[in-house]
């Protein structure tokens, strides 16, 4: 049957039919907000490239965070950024140090939001690689970081975390993390894996709110390059092999062929990063009166959610939460 006994238009004519037939629908409980916690006594910074997100200190963080739950957002995912770095990365395994303060105080004063840690070295170490970079051949080397990113996962649950979140990209690491987390007694701590994760130019405005920008080269040799597809369905069954819970694709927007892909591939939720660069465009386009920002934020994160993501982590979470509740 074609026109005119078919008109599609029928379904479209009144907000109330439109909203009968909607496929996909945005809530507050499909978001993570991402925050950046940084050291010192009453901190509370904008980040230039990226307009009302903030770098808080300990005590802001929490308050912020408790803002955001109340908002309907039931995870924070957590970075930080420590006051000193160092060769080995001391700063993110530390148990005294700012992820892990800032978990115990997060957990204390909001303890029904779930708190999500990202696993790295970046932020910590003094050269702003993922991994113990060797001196001579400035590589970066994969399986003697593993012990260490097992140490920062394992001490984040230790701190109270409820979820660690490993973006390091080294091969092996979601099974030596596993392995740690389950010797030391958090076999039930859940791993959300950033599993397909792409060098992207996207994570620019990142950069600056974590200042963990490398001081030397690129991340091209850990993550993947912008043009695969079947390799990011590699990545992903193995991280599924060494046993992630959840799993990550990071950017979201430029990535969502990837995502759809992923999230028909995968039994386990799948979660899409959408960045800080895919945020300031936004942000920038709607400063300018380009773009109206209520309308393509939303736009953009059902676009995520209909290409499959399960969990949409996304610096617009508490705009969106405030939007549709
Ligand atoms: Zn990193």
């Amino acid at each position: 049957m074609a026109f005119p006994t078919q008109r599609m238009r029928r379904t479209r004519r009144t907000p109330g039919l439109r909203g009968l037939v909607r496929e996909t629908h945005l809530r507050p409980d499909d978001f993570i907000y991402p925050m950046f916690v940084a050291a010192g006594g009453d901190v509370r910074r904008e980040i230039s490239s990226m307009p009302n997100v903030f770098q808080l200190s300990i005590n802001n963080a929490a308050l912020e965070a408790k803002r955001v739950y109340d908002l309907g957002i039931p995870a924070v995912l957590l970075f930080g950024i420590p006051d000193a770095k160092d060769e080995a990365a001391t700063g993110a395994y530390d148990p005294e140090g700012i992820i892990q303060l800032a978990v115990r105080a997060i957990k204390e004063a909001v303890p029904e939001l779930i708190v999500v840690t990202d696993v790295c070295l970046c932020e910590y170490t003094e050269n702003g690689h993922c991994g113990i970079v060797d001196g001579s051949s400035g590589e970066i080397l994969n399986d003697v970081s593993l012990e260490l990113l097992a140490r920062t996962a394992t001490s984040h649950a230790e701190a109270g975390a409820d979820i660690v979140a490993p973006s390091d990209m080294m091969d092996g690491r979601v099974a030596a993390i596993r392995a740690d987390l389950d010797r030391e007694g958090f076999e039930n701590t859940p791993i959300m894996s950033y599993s397909v994760k792409y060098a992207s130019a996207f994570y620019g405005p990142f950069r600056d709110a974590a200042e963990s920008a490398p001081a030397f080269g690129d991340r091209r040799s850990h993550q993947m390059d912008p043009a695969n597809v079947r390799e990011a369905l590699r990545e992903n069954a193995l991280d599924l092999e060494e046993g992630a819970d959840m799993v990550i694709v990071k950017p979201a927007l430029p990535y969502l062929d990837v995502l759809r892909r992923v999230a028909e591939s995968s039994d386990v939720p799948v979660a899409a990063y959408n960045v800080s660069g895919e945020y300031s465009m936004i942000k920038a386009a709607a400063e300018n009166g380009w773009l109206d920002e209520r309308a393509a934020v939303l736009e953009a994160m059902t676009g995520i959610k209909r290409a499959g993501a399960d969990i949409i982590i996304s610096y617009h979470a508490p705009d969106v939460a405030a939007w549709i509740s």
